[in-house]
């Protein structure tokens, strides 16, 4: 690994185009999300210099404190939200991101809904799917996918655009990212976010077209 961010921007970049051509995907057709959660925007200031300009946090209020800022001092940057999202976060959400990769759940989906009229903000969601069924997970089960995905699309008209999944950590990934890129076509959606710093590479063989990076870019984390 190289010792500064940017060079290990350039990395990532270099092994996310790799594993498109390997994958028969088109070049620069998978996103590369930077998950900047517990940097400073003295760290991530130096990645936005590079060029990035799609980022992950997982905390609101975490974001609140960092993001308006940068987003004063660079133009055109796209925050995805990937951590789990309570009901009472929906208004300072919607305010602060521009994609959100959890919902999980009709209060949640609903709340976003409500805070996305009143704010006349049309957010694209990914719906968080439990492939692992995890009982401490965040994410809906796989075999209720189907039906919470209608529900979202049909009855209140949330903006779902692909799914998410996160699998366990101490399986192989690839029969996760399998699932979920099962569940995603046969409700039709052509979006998946799968992938982190230990296996995007194999995700984005399995369709991915967000890719989720963290400590690969910005260095180990002091806290999860
Ligand atoms: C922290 C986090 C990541 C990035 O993890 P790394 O292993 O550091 O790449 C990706 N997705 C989610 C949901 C996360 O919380």
């Amino acid at each position: 690994m190289s010792d500064t961010a940017t060079d290990r921007l350039a990395s990532v970049q270099a092994e996310l185009r790799r594993a498109e051509s390997d994958g028969n995907r088109e070049n620069g057709s998978v996103t590369l999300i930077a998950v900047s959660k517990t940097f400073e925007a003295n760290d991530i200031r130096p990645v936005l210099g590079a060029g990035q300009r799609v980022f992950g946090e997982n905390r609101v209020q975490e974001a609140m404190g960092k993001w308006p800022g940068l987003r004063e001092e660079f133009e055109g940057v796209e925050l995805h939200l990937i951590g789990p999202l309570q009901s009472n976060k929906a208004k300072e959400a919607v305010q602060t991101f521009d994609v959100i990769h959890t919902v999980d759940r009709q209060k949640i989906a609903k709340a976003l809904k409500a805070e996305m009229d009143k704010q006349g903000r049309d957010l694209p969601c990914f719906v968080q799917v439990n492939t692992g069924e995890e009982p401490q997970k965040a994410g809906i089960s796989p075999k209720e996918t189907d039906a919470f995905v209608t529900f979202c699309q049909n009855d209140i008209r949330l903006n779902i655009v692909g799914l998410m999944c996160i699998p366990p950590v101490e399986e192989a990934p690839g029969p996760h990212f399998a699932l979920l890129e099962e569940i995603a076509k046969r409700n039709s959606l052509k979006q998946l976010s799968m992938g982190m710093s230990s296996d995007y590479e194999i995700a984005v063989g399995f369709g991915a077209t967000h890719v989720r990076v963290g400590s690969a870019i910005f260095g180990a984390r002091d806290y999860p």
